[in-house]
């Protein structure tokens, strides 16, 4: 048993906030502050950066 755990973080176009969504509950990318339907993807979870000093 496999369970994928998208989390993303998006970004919207009109607010500016930034939410976390899940695709595979939500089928339509909203804002959930304003409802706004154009959401940037900025950057997805994917690789773990450590700041090296
Ligand atoms: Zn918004």
């Amino acid at each position: 048993m496999v369970i994928t755990m998208v989390e993303v973080l998006y970004k919207c176009a009109k607010c500016g906030k930034e939410f976390k969504m899940d695709l595979a509950v939500v089928r339509e990318i909203r804002c959930p502050y304003c409802g706004a339907k154009i959401i940037y993807k900025p950057r997805p979870k994917v690789g773990r950066r450590v700041k090296a000093i």
